[in-house]
């Protein structure tokens, strides 16, 4: 293994311009990262000698031109890692990463630097510097004292301990989610009990037990039903047999809980409940090391949010308008259910089955009859007049090296034709291509100090069907409204126009603010004006009927009151358990989660249900006091696209309005990460958010009915 490999030979360490897709190979990986890490090593070093005068040239400058390139070069190997997997590459990518993850929390944890930072900003060079370089500073401060580098040189080992301890005990919870998950299975073997499935799941369930010799073809017939929620939840959905329904539903909400063993073949050692308490008395003890009350608060510092106290008053406000809905939904189930499914007494069991009944009764339409209404081409030809009517861009084909011949790259511009940003778009599902769809950034603007501008690239990943037989691809609506999403993360990112690397684009914005511009795009997919002009059925070339567009629209907010319930019982257990819950005390985490839902809910919970056990988003998942996001972000978006809805009725008659984009793109995402979300939403809205648009985009304004 060699560190003298040249530049020139290794297409990793070639930045001058975009990533030499199509000539990375694996044993490219090792050497590179020989070259980078030692430099940026060397970067920090340098930095952080005591003779290294504390300024942004000598000090921030260097070691941010040291470690992009690392950034960079990883991110390209993280991308393929992601989207075109083999073998040798994960081998490499997995040698690698410790290497990687090591280097960054060492420059978190180095206090030499930490000085310099500090000095620098009580330094008479700290007033002159910008609003974007102060805020920069002000970042990696916080991140500093947030990892410890303020505590007493003595305190310092017992921190990192607990810190350890928490990364076991969350890595413990979710294995015991996963083992207690996978012990149990639900063997159906009279047919008459698969009444009400759909072909496909009992499909996968036969598979499933022909895997396991459950299943010989002629004297024994069976079916292999799990509590992975693609085989439970189309139980719960379709299945007339009430029986199975109980016994699954009772294994799954005990999952890895003392309960477990009593229903599958649970073990103890398998249960939550101690490792819950234990993850909460060392996330306790950390907070109070660093000076704050709880970990709400720590949770909390480097998000919008301003305090534990301002988050709960959000959710029971929004509790407070969306209950009358959500009692309405639950007294609608329950006249369903007796007098269409003659049940008198809705279980916990019945819930979902009994909803998908009364969606489908009341808002029966197809999918597939929706999809074909949405071929590629119009798609994306509607995204991108969306997107060039608001912002005032041109978006065009453009060329670069790719790592799938099914991978295209597009440019945007300026109206006078400058290039403003480029993206991959890497479309379809294929094999060695990771699920779900993301925005990733490729590079970030950045002004160098010599004055060039390196232009934004982002790539753009999605997992839909691809073309099959000639045809074009067709999306469902569900994967429209995914696209513009991640296309909204995109222009966040593609649109900035700082020049400080570590605030422009995404870098440096809030967490619970970081899905405003995706969400907010989405909107835009449930719009009549759009949809009506970028539909196109594939065989006809009409555009989507009105009144099966009215018939989405309608089942989109199906249940929505107590769907937003569900979400607040959750963020509020989240919070009271990070804010003054006592783990040491008599009352449980679950004693909490049942009080909790008991105030905030008008479903009762099943009294044996245990679902905080496999509660991995906080316990197991980085969501620890920061569940609240999800409805916290969904405010933000709501409320932002309002001004869209606004300007419509009051002037240009359609949501697409020119001036409103315009100051959007000024105020909320050319600024990224370089000032407050908090304050970049009031200089787009003109005030603070409020909750309004959300509940009436989820048809729940005071007194509406459907
Ligand atoms: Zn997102």
């Amino acid at each position: 293994m060699s560190t003298q490999s040249s530049k020139h030979d290794n297409p990793l360490l070639d930045f001058s311009d975009l990533p030499r897709f199509g000539e990375i190979r694996p044993e490219h990986v090792t050497p590179a990262l020989d070259v980078l890490l030692a430099d940026a090593n060397a970067a920090v070093d340098r930095a952080s000698q005591p003779s290294t005068p504390a300024s942004w040239a000598d000090v921030v400058e260097p070691v941010e031109r040291a470690t992009e390139p690392l950034a960079r070069a990883w991110g390209v190997i993280g991308h393929l890692n992601a989207v075109a997997d083999t073998p040798e590459l994960r081998a490499v990518y997995g040698e690698n990463l410790p290497r990687v993850t090591e280097f960054w929390s060492s420059v978190g944890q180095n206090l030499a630097l930490y000085e310099k930072y500090k000095a620098l900003s009580a330094s008479g060079e700290f007033p002159s510097l910008t609003a974007e370089r102060k805020k920069i500073l002000d970042n990696s401060l916080r991140d500093f004292r947030l990892s410890g580098a303020e505590l007493p040189e003595d305190r310092k080992p017992h921190f990192a301990e607990l810190q350890e301890r928490q990364a076991g005990l969350s890595k413990g919870f979710s294995d015991h989610v996963l083992d207690a998950t996978n012990a149990y299975s639900y063997i159906v073997e009279n047919e008459a009990e698969l009444v009400g499935l759909p072909d496909d799941v009992i499909e996968g369930a036969k598979e499933a037990a022909e895997r396991e010799g459950l299943n010989n073809g002629a004297d024994r017939q069976a079916w292999k039903f799990t509590l992975h929620f693609p085989s439970y939840f189309p139980v719960m959905q379709y299945s007339e047999n009430r029986a199975m329904r109980e016994t699954m539903y009772r294994a799954y909400v005990t999952r890895a809980s003392e309960m477990g063993p009593t229903y599958g073949r649970g073990k103890p050692e398998w249960d939550n409940t101690a490792n819950i308490a234990e993850q909460l008395k060392l996330r306790a003890e950390e907070s109070h090391m660093l000076g704050y009350r709880n970990f709400a608060e720590v949770s909390l510092a480097p998000k919008m949010a301003e305090s534990p106290a301002q988050v709960m008053a959000f959710l029971e406000d929004l509790a407070t308008r969306a209950r009358p809905h959500a009692e309405k939904d639950w007294q609608e189930l329950r006249d369903f259910a007796a007098n269409e499914l003659g049940m008198t007494e809705l279980q916990p069991w019945d819930m979902t089955f009994a909803a998908e009944r009364l969606r489908q009764k009341r808002y029966a339409f197809s999918e597939n009859e929706v999809k074909q209404y949405f071929p590629e081409d119009a798609v994306f030809k509607g995204l991108f007049k969306v997107t060039e009517t608001l912002f005032g861009v041109k978006i065009r084909r453009d060329e670069a090296a790719v790592w799938h011949p099914d991978v295209r790259f597009f440019r945007v511009e300026n109206q006078d034709g400058g290039l403003v940003a480029q993206f991959y778009l890497d479309l379809y599902a294929r094999e060695g291509k990771r699920g779900g769809a993301w925005m990733d950034d490729a590079r970030a603007r950045h002004k160098h100090a010599h004055g060039a501008v390196q232009t934004p690239v982002a790539y753009l990943t999605c997992n839909f069907s691809a073309p099959v037989g000639g045809k074009p691809a067709c999306f469902t609506h569900d994967e429209v409204i995914t696209l513009f999403h991640e296309f909204g993360h995109g222009l966040h990112h593609m649109l900035t126009r700082v020049d400080e690397l570590g605030v422009s684009g995404i870098n440096g914005v809030e967490w619970d603010a970081v899905e405003l511009p995706s969400q907010f795009m989405e909107n835009f997919a449930w719009e009549w004006d759009v949809l009506s002009d970028m539909t196109s059925h594939v065989e006809t070339a009409k555009p989507l009927p009105r009144d099966l567009f009215d018939k989405m629209l309608a089942a989109k907010n199906f249940q929505s009151g107590l769907g937003t319930l569900r979400q607040i019982v959750f963020s509020m257990f989240d919070m009271q358990l990070h804010v003054d819950f006592d783990p040491s005390g008599t009352k449980s985490a679950n004693d909490l989660a049942r009080e909790i839902n008991e105030r905030f809910h008008v479903v009762p919970q099943a009294a044996f249900s245990r679902w905080p056990n496999t509660f991995s988003h906080i316990f197991a998942g980085g969501y620890a006091a920061g569940y609240y996001s999800y409805k916290w972000a969904e405010v933000l978006s709501a409320d932002a696209y309002a001004a869209f809805e606004e300007a419509a009725q009051a002037a240009s008659g359609s949501v697409l309005d020119a001036a409103t984009g315009t100051r959007y793109r000024k105020e909320i995402l050319e600024v990224g990460g370089s000032r407050p979300a908090m304050e970049s939403f009031k200089a787009f809205r003109g005030r603070e958010p409020n909750i309004d648009a959300l509940l009436r985009h989820n048809g729940m304004t005071p007194g509406a009915t459907h």
